[in-house]
């Protein structure tokens, strides 16, 4: 979602919305205007139909903004760090840190957002049943909308991860097994048929001329994708829980000399020992780095002069980690810092090299070993 803006806070929490919204905000609002609201008062004017459908449009998704607010508000009780709630094309989405601590916690915090949609409805309903015997703007507006937050929370209630009623359904299955990533990946499969069935369903209503059919076949393939990113999230994130620094490191890293030239550590080390990252090093005195990244930066003709001292990341610049720090800290480490190695240090001494590619080539191994 790169094209969002700020829209405000709401309960300290930040409110954007993508882009993406605008179409949805205008489909709900057109279709209120042309079709709903003419239906329900047959005799007034356009703008009187545009004015409604607005009205009820925005109200529909501050609607959706309250559902993802019960989500939030539940997960900052728990102490989770709520990022934002960003409305875009299909629905809201809150932006939590996924910390994922015991069941008890992912089953509330999932089934706060069905029970809010549930309770406006019902409150909405109730307002639209007292005022039955009118036929007034405000009566049939909070039926709309009563319908709306109803179907809103059934829906959002469906079992399939990553979904509220999948979140539901994945703590109860991972608090009877006690195993979280068997857990998700029931519930992320019943998150897989759930989404086949709507783009099969959204297909049939489509070629019965229903263009709306259509939104369910986006909703569906949406769900899809984020049913399997889901699962394979928590697979990397318990591979990375049971790994330590000291695991993930390579011990066999290669020094080199800061007076040495880059021609020389270019030909006699790159290339000869295929590795992209070096410690430099003076009698056991650790320097600083030197990797691929750095020699690219300057150019050839300038390699015979210039020496590793002058290119390299010094100590005071490199981003390290301990040897007990596990391999989620090490991970976020890479990712925050953008750099592709960390040297791990203990008691100042550096003891082993993490690069990208050996972490992401232990996580394969580990995944085709099943462990
Ligand atoms: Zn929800």
């Amino acid at each position: 979602m790169k094209h969002a803006w700020r829209i405000g806070r709401l309960a300290g929490i930040e409110i954007k919305v993508d882009s993406s919204w605008i179409i949805i905000f205008l489909l709900f609002t057109f279709s209120l205007a042309a079709f709903y609201f003419p239906q329900a008062f047959p005799v007034s004017s356009h703008s009187f139909y545009w004015l409604l459908g607005l009205i009820t449009s925005l109200l529909v998704f501050a609607s959706v903004l309250f559902h993802e607010l019960a989500h939030s508000v539940v997960a900052r009780k728990q102490g989770e760090k709520v990022e934002d709630i960003t409305l875009f094309i299909l629905g809201g989405v809150a932006r939590i840190s996924e910390e994922l601590k015991e069941p008890k916690k992912e089953f509330y915090l999932a089934l706060a957002g069905p029970v809010s949609s549930f309770i406006l409805g019902g409150l909405f309903l109730l307002l639209s049943s007292g005022l039955r015997n009118i036929s007034h703007p405000v009566q049939v507006i909070s039926a709309y909308l009563a319908y709306t937050n109803l179907v809103l929370g059934g829906f959002n209630l469906l079992p399939g991860f990553p979904m509220d009623g999948g979140r539901v359904l994945r703590a109860i299955l991972w608090r009877a097994t006690g195993d979280l990533k068997k857990a998700t990946r029931i519930a992320s499969s019943v998150g897989q048929g759930i989404a086949f069935l709507l783009i099969f369903i959204g297909l049939v209503e489509f070629f019965r001329g229903n263009l709306g059919g259509l939104w369910l076949v986006l909703i569906g393939w949406f769900l899809h994708s984020a049913s399997v990113q889901g699962y394979s999230q928590v697979v990397l994130k318990s591979a990375l829980q049971d790994l330590k620094a000291s695991d993930l490191m390579d011990r066999n890293f290669i020094s080199v000399n800061p007076e040495l030239p880059v021609e020389t550590l270019v030909h006699d080390y790159i290339l000869k020992k295929r590795e992209r990252v070096f410690l430099v090093t003076d009698q056991d005195v650790f320097l600083g780095l030197v990797c691929l990244e750095d020699v690219k930066k300057v150019p050839h003709s300038r390699w015979p002069e210039l020496k590793v001292s002058e290119i390299m990341t010094p100590v005071n610049k490199v981003v390290s980690i301990r040897p007990e720090a596990n391999g989620d800290e090490v991970l976020n480490s890479l990712v925050n810092n953008e750099v592709n190695q960390l040297p791990v240090l203990e008691g100042g001494r550096v003891v082993g090299i993490i690069t990208r590619t050996d972490l992401l080539r232990i996580l394969q191994l580990r995944t085709d070993l099943g462990i």
